[in-house]
């Protein structure tokens, strides 16, 4: 895990998030899951790219040469720069997750200070997990029954397992290695865009790749859906159940 930072005037950030935790802001960003589900349930295509602590963390230039997404990827300037680039764009239905301001209030800080205000498409980083998680196992994979689904992810996911345990099947898993997957497979997944077909949902679990792929997909193919899902779907994919699953993060007034 990453420690908290406390590089950025802690007291004033920590009291402003805690406003905005108490004031029901980052509550009502984790409602705005029930609007992602429902454009899957009416097939509109939308994108998620998620950035929560450790994608902050590789947005510095100062971080460069450290590792984040549990140590599984090493920080270069070209993830610096393309983390940042992916943060600034902004599209329908181009949906971008932020930290929790209780949990992480320096990162959202951060973040919050490089969006607009009234950005309709705006959720925490966490949306599928944490307090949303049940909604996800088993909201999720009935609506995905007839759809065309892809996976991307680290080679040790299991998609026999996600099967069998919540009935999502693919029809298609890209794997990738489990470490520094940035280096090694940035470039040649950027040119992939034009091997999905219309409607697909392309589920991304592959650390900070995960949301610049997302972001950069999505608006050379907005015909198709493109899902940072994180962590989410572990305990089914390759039985790495985190505390967020196993229900051990503390309550969290923003986001759990
Ligand atoms: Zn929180």
């Amino acid at each position: 895990m990453v420690k908290k930072s406390t590089k950025w005037l802690p007291l004033k950030r920590e009291l402003v998030g805690l406003r905005r935790a108490f004031t029901g802001r980052d509550q009502a960003l984790m409602r705005q899951s029930s609007r992602l589900l429902d454009l899957v349930s009416n097939k509109a295509p939308w994108a998620l790219a998620r950035f929560n602590d450790g994608e902050v963390k590789a947005m510095l230039s100062s971080n460069v040469g450290e590792k984040t997404a549990r140590d599984d990827q090493e920080i270069n300037q070209s993830l610096v720069d393309k983390l940042n680039w992916a943060f600034n764009q902004r599209s329908d239905n181009l949906w971008l997750g932020l930290p929790c301001s209780v949990c992480w209030p320096s990162e959202r800080a951060y973040l919050g200070g490089k969006i607009e205000k009234n950005y309709p498409y705006q959720t925490l980083a966490v949306v599928q997990t944490n307090r949303n998680w049940d909604d996800w196992i088993t909201k999720l994979p009935p609506l995905l029954k007839n759809r065309s689904v892809v996976w991307v992810s680290g080679e040790d996911q299991d998609l026999n397992h996600l099967k069998s345990k919540v009935g999502i099947v693919a029809r298609d898993h890209w794997k990738l290695p489990t470490t520094n997957v940035w280096q090694s497979e940035y470039k040649k997944l950027s040119e992939k865009y034009n091997e999905f077909e219309t409607g697909d949902i392309v589920f991304l679990s592959c650390g900070p790749l995960a949301t610049v792929l997302a972001v950069e997909w999505f608006l050379k193919r907005p015909d198709c859906t493109f899902i940072d899902i994180g962590s989410t779907f572990d305990p089914f994919t390759r039985n790495v159940w985190h505390a967020c699953h196993k229900k051990e993060l503390p309550r969290c007034i923003g986001c759990n």
